[in-house]
């Protein structure tokens, strides 16, 4: 990168230091030319396209902000929040891919959010999937219930939260009937 004083393309690194939790690193370089210093600060990108298309980087703490707000009064604490971001952004990041649709980031809070606190998940399900009647909330605990259950049933045999996204009790973004129409076809038999 070119020297921010005289423009000179190119630069000597003096230091360098992970920061940022090793999410990035900070390196101190100096110009050969003037002399003078100055930093960089060195992250693998990755950005978030929201629904409005608008483009923006990824940002952990806005994932802990809509957490937060989701378990308050949960017995949930800030170190919670930052770890379950930190495996959200972990998530997101095995995707290999530098650019994610703000739907997936929502995906990827909703399972490990599950596992961390039922009611925090409910409230921001419902928020993100946009719930909108006794229904889809009836629909999100019955899988809570169905998870409890297995869960139970295979009582430590597993880590829980698999690998793979099978994220989705009441992700459909078109719920509302649809199941209906879906039997009603099918029952013609011989
Ligand atoms: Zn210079």
């Amino acid at each position: 990168m070119h020297c921010p004083f005289c423009r000179h393309p190119d630069s000597r690194v003096v230091d360098s230091r992970t920061a940022d939790d090793g999410g990035s690193i900070r390196r101190r370089r100096q110009c050969p030319n003037c002399q003078r210093r100055f930093s960089t600060l060195e992250t693998s990108s990755l950005q978030v396209v929201k629904r409005s298309g608008v483009v923006e980087p990824f940002s952990r703490d806005k994932v802990v902000g809509g957490l937060r707000k989701a378990s308050q009064g949960r017995p949930v604490s800030d170190d919670d929040l930052a770890r379950l971001a930190q495996q959200v952004e972990e998530t997101i990041r095995a995707s290999g891919s530098s650019q994610v649709e703000a739907h997936d980031v929502g995906t990827a809070i909703l399972d490990p959010l599950r596992a961390l606190d039922e009611v925090a998940y409910l409230r921001y399900a419902s928020v993100y999937s946009a719930y909108d009647s006794l229904e889809d909330f009836e629909t999100a605990i019955a899988g809570l219930r169905a998870d409890r259950a297995r869960r139970e049933s295979e009582a430590g045999s597993e880590e829980g939260a698999g690998s793979d996204a099978e994220a989705s009790p009441g992700a459909g973004p078109d719920d509302d009937g649809s199941a209906d129409r879906v039997e009603a076809s099918s029952a013609s038999d011989a």
